[in-house]
Order: structure tokens, then C-alpha cells, then sequence
């Protein structure tokens, strides 16, 4: 087998190939539950899922598993489907719905039944729970454990036809009370929910329980290797009882756990995301903050990027939690090359150069792209009044302060030197409003001119420039570590109140105009930015991605 294994499922692939566990094939799927929109921890498992496929000329399958109506909607299904693809996988005529096979599961069940291997139980869910005993406590049988083939086939039946309330019975694998593994003690198979479904409408009024009908979808679509995250290691003996209990014998699927992906400053787990949404923290699941596929993707990030940084997390078997400066890593790796830069001042402060002729403009010269020489030029207007960042100037700048100061000289990119003059204040505020300052009209860029300052400072022509509104985000959460463990609300204390600055007076040069959504841009030493959807009415915003100054340590 050619393939050079690069983690520990790569080595059971290749062992299962060596022994021809599966006639050959290699068959994943990714299983979303369309509770919620899917956040980089799923493309974590998309990347893994669709890329072992590819890698070994198999297939991957997208299944919703839409087994709990209670909480899935139509929306979140088709914003899944959008995000795998934009991600950049196809699943070919490969996508199900763990409802498509409810009728199945259901007579598996009443084979289960037959076979003396599931029970009608009429304890309440409370009951069930003091029942089962705790890790060091064994289980206590429920009394109705022991009813017969005749009457367990009269109740499910009767179950399914809708005669029992809500939460009045279950069905139960019937198993082992006193099993150390707490998911082996005679766990729920299915219950009685009267809830819509989003495809089976009011059909069913009981539903199978996501270890019930999990092992089973991914028998029935022909799944080798069903893989999933570390918290359903305990559920693999039920995974393989469920399958071996409704006949599938060599050949069934496997489960393999592999590490969640945690990061650093950010909550992910969709009920966490679900309630920031609901409760107004941000602006919806696209929320340029959002770990959301859909909001990396509003923010400016590429699939390229999401899929390298997959790609160099890698896969293990404990759980770890990446720094996020990693996910930033990529993502200005990938626009380095790809972004065309562009001059943008954030917070305007007004230059008139004070000997350069009132009526003129000048057409400069400047790359698109540095890195990529065949990426070309573009002209940019030069003229009288300029603005730059007011970042930029100190009327009494401590030592080593390149930048523009009283008597000091910068170089505007593209252009000339600059000396300030004088400054202009607010008689009232006192507030600096202006600079004046006289270029040397020695120094155009490009014109062979040697002399030498050290600061160099990007600027827009005020008669070209355009309008725009910046937003500048933050991390959601302050405190680096969120434990996704924690079933609380605790995180909402932790919440950066300043992950959002918006800046509504920014100036961007004139060749930005009527840029499109999604276009992105390397503004000369501030970093890299997207064109928001919210630009549609005409006026450009912009979202910072990512500034330049990059912290992953390699
Ligand atoms: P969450 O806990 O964030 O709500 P989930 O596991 O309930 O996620 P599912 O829709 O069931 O969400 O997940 C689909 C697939 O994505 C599962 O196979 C799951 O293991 C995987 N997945 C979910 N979160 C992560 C993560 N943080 N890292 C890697 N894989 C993940
Ligand atoms: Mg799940
Ligand atoms: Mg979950």
C-alpha cells in the first residue's frame, strides 16, 4: 500500500487494507447534527473525514444526523451544506439523513426485540437515572427488564402508534446492570417525543437515541471507518453490541476517536455559540467574530487557509488545546501571496504640503504585490492635500520615533519625502487638526534619488480617496482557556467587551471603489482585510482578518 501513514488512523486504515478487512475500501462520513452552524473544530473533522477519502481513493459521505427534532432545522442543514463545500469537498450524490432510515432502525428494533435483546421500561427518566448506578456503584435492574417477547412487541408497537404520553416509556437495550461501562447499563434505544420533524413531519412519535441509530446509519451506507471525537470512547463496546446484535457481522463498521480540536480564546461548542447568538452578544452565527465556518469566512479567511492550518494541527489521541495564533499563522501565510495591497488610513489627519502646486496630480506607481512580481502595478494619485494616520505623527515624540514629528522628515510609500512644518491645532480644543508640511521634489520613489529617512508612511490623496467604515475585532473570550467541559454560562463573564472597534471615517485609496464582497486587501502596514457583504448599499466596510504581526511560534 502506498500510502506513508502520517497519524495513528492512517495506521489502522493501512493494517485493515493489509488484511483485507474491508475488501479493499475505505469509506468515512462526516455526521453533522443540524442543531447549529459548524465552527472550525467540525472542519477539523470535514478535513480528516473527506481528506482520508481522498488520499486513499475512497468515499466520505455528508449524513445529517437528524435524529433529536427538538433542536434541528432546515436552516442549519442548508448552511452545513454550504460550508462543506465552500471548504472545498463534494460528497457526489452521498448525502443522507439519519432519518432516511427511521423505518430500518425501526425493525432492527423489533428484532432487538425478538431476539429477547431490548425492553419496553416504564421508568421515568428520573428513575432511570438513580437505576443505573454510578462508576462505583452497579446498576439496579429495572422491574420491567423481564417482560416477555409478546408484550415488549404489543408496547413498542403501541409506542410507535402514539397511545403513550411523552417520556411515559422507552425501549432499552438489554444488556448488563452491572457493566463497569456505565453506557453498557441497559441504555435507551429509543423515545416517545411528539416533536416535527424537518423531513419526516409528524410521522414518528418516538425517536432512536444517537448510540442507537449511529452505528446503524453508518452500517447501512456501507461506512469502514466511522470516526468521531474522544468523548465516545466509552461508547465504542455499545457502537459494536448495537451492530453485532442486529446481525452485522465482519466487515461492519469500525469507530476510531481521535482528539477535539480546542483553541485558545474561544468557545465552540454550538450550544455556547447558539446562546451568544440568541442573547445579542454578536450579530448572528456569521458574526465575523464567531468560530463559525460562516463567520471565518465573513471575516476574510480562505478555505486554503482553514485546510492548512487542519492539515498542521494533525490528528492524535489526547486532547490538547491549539493557540490561535496558528489559525492567524495561515491565514497571512496564504494572503501574503495572494492579497493585493492597497493604502488605507484608518484615523485621518489632514497634510497639506505646502509648496506642492495647487492643481496638480500626480499618477505614482505602485505594486500590487511584492512577493509576487508578475501580480503588476497600479497608479495612485498624488496631490496637495493628503491624510495620514494620525498614529503617525507626535508633536513630542520620545527617542527612536521614526515617524512623523515637528522638523522631522518621512517618506510617503510611492512618493516623496515630507518635512512638518507646522501644526495647526483647535483654538478652542486644542486638538492637532492639521499639518503643514514641503516635499522634496527630489525624492520621487523610483527616480533614483538616494538620500535616506528612516520612517515611511502610507497616506491617501484627500480630492481620491474614498469612503469607508473599518472593523476592527478582537477575541471573543479574554481568558485564553475556555473549558468546553463546562456545561455553565460562566463563560459570558469572560467575554472581551471590545472584540468590536468600528471605525466610521476611514479613507481608502481611490482603486478600492466599488470593491467587491469578499475581496481581500494587505493595507500597507495594518494587516490584512475583507470586504464585509454589508458594503452592498454603497458605502465600502471592511473587516480586519488579521493584523501583520505575527506570534506563532515555529
Ligand atoms: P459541539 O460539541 O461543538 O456542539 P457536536 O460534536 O455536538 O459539536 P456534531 O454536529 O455532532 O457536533 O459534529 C459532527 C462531527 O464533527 C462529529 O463527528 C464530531 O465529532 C465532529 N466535531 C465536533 N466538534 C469538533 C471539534 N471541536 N474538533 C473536532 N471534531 C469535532
Ligand atoms: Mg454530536
Ligand atoms: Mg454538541
Amino acid at each position: 500500500n502506498p500510502v506513508v501513514p502520517t497519524n495513528f488512523i492512517q495506521e489502522i486504515i493501512n493494517e485493515d487494507l493489509k488484511n483485507n478487512t474491508y475488501g479493499g475500501r475505505v469509506h468515512t462520513r462526516f455526521p453533522p447534527e443540524p442543531n447549529g452552524y459548524l465552527h472550525i473544530g467540525h472542519a477539523k473533522s470535514i478535513c480528516l473525514n473527506f481528506g482520508l477519502a481522498k488520499k486513499y481513493g475512497g468515499l466520505c459521505n455528508l449524513r445529517f444526523d437528524d435524529t433529536n427534532p427538538s433542536k434541528e432545522e432546515v436552516e442549519y442543514v442548508q448552511s452545513i451544506i454550504n460550508d462543506v463545500k465552500w471548504l472545498g469537498f463534494d460528497w457526489d450524490d452521498r448525502m443522507f439523513y439519519a432519518s432516511d432510515y427511521f423505518d430500518q432502525l425501526y425493525e432492527f428494533a423489533l428484532k432487538l426485540i425478538r431476539d429477547g435483546k431490548a425492553y419496553v421500561c416504564d421508568l421515568s427518566p428520573q428513575e432511570i437515572r438513580e437505576y443505573r448506578g454510578t462508576l462505583t456503584q452497579p446498576g439496579k435492574e429495572s422491574p420491567y427488564r423481564n417482560r416477555s417477547v409478546e408484550e415488549n412487541l404489543d408496547l413498542f408497537q403501541r409506542m410507535k402508534a402514539g397511545e403513550f404520553p411523552d417520556g411515559s416509556r422507552v425501549l432499552r437495550a438489554k444488556i448488563d446492570m452491572a457493566s463497569p461501562n456505565l453506557n453498557m447499563r441497559d441504555p435507551v434505544l429509543y423515545r416517545i417525543m411528539r416533536a416535527t420533524h424537518h423531513r419526516t413531519g409528524d410521522k414518528w412519535c418516538i425517536y432512536p437515541m444517537y448510540d442507537y441509530a449511529h452505528p446503524l446509519s453508518d452500517a447501512l451506507e456501507g461506512i469502514t471507518h466511522s470516526i468521531c471525537t474522544l468523548e465516545f470512547e466509552d461508547h465504542r463496546p455499545l457502537y459494536d453490541w448495537v451492530l453485532e446484535a442486529c446481525g452485522f457481522g465482519p466487515g461492519r463498521p469500525k469507530q476510531i476517536e481521535f482528539a477535539r480540536l480546542n483553541l485558545t480564546n474561544t468557545v465552540m461548542s454550538k450550544r455556547k455559540l447558539r446562546l451568544l447568538v440568541e442573547k445579542g452578544y454578536v450579530s448572528g452565527w456569521d458574526d465575523p467574530r464567531m468560530p463559525t465556518i460562516s463567520g471565518l469566512r465573513r471575516r476574510g479567511y480562505t478555505p486554503e487557509a482553514i485546510r492548512d492550518f487542519c492539515d498542521r494541527i494533525g490528528v492524535a489521541k489526547s486532547n490538547s488545546t491549539v493557540d490561535i495564533a496558528l489559525l492567524e499563522h495561515c491565514i497571512r501565510e496564504d494572503l501574503n501571496t495572494r492579497a493585493q495591497r492597497a493604502m488605507a488610513v484608518l484615523r485621518p489627519l489632514k497634510v497639506v504640503i505646502e509648496n506642492y502646486p495647487e492643481d496638480q496630480v500626480e499618477e505614482l506607481v505602485a505594486e500590487n504585490n511584492p512577493e509576487v512580481p508578475e501580480a503588476g502595478t497600479r497608479k495612485i494619485p498624488f496631490s496637495r492635500v493628503i491624510y495620514i494616520e494620525q498614529d503617525d505623527f507626535m508633536e513630542n515624540p520620545p527617542k527612536k520615533f521614526f515617524r512623523l514629528s515637528p522638523g522631522q522628515e518621512v517618506r510617503l510609500k510611492y512618493a516623496y519625502i515630507i518635512k512638518c512644518e507646522r501644526v495647526v491645532k483647535d483654538e478652542q480644543t486644542g486638538e492637532i487638526i492639521e499639518l503643514r508640511c514641503t516635499y522634496d521634489p527630489e525624492t520621487r520613489s523610483g527616480a533614483g534619488v538616494s538620500r535616506k529617512v528612516k520612517g515611511t508612511l502610507h497616506w491617501v490623496s484627500a480630492a481620491h480617496a474614498v469612503p469607508a467604515e473599518v472593523r476592527l475585532y478582537d477575541y471573543l473570550l479574554l481568558d485564553d482557556k475556555e473549558e468546553e467541559e463546562t456545561e455553565g454560562d460562566d463563560f459570558l463573564a469572560k467575554l472581551n467587551p471590545a472584540s468590536l472597534v468600528t471605525l466610521t471615517n476611514c479613507l481608502v485609496e481611490p482603486s478600492l471603489a466599488g470593491a467587491a464582497p469578499g475581496s481581500r486587501y494587505q493595507f500597507l502596514r495594518q494587516g490584512y482585510f475583507c470586504v464585509d457583504p454589508d458594503s452592498a448599499n454603497g458605502k465600502l466596510v471592511f473587516n480586519r482578518i488579521v493584523g501583520l504581526r505575527d506570534s506563532w511560534a515555529k
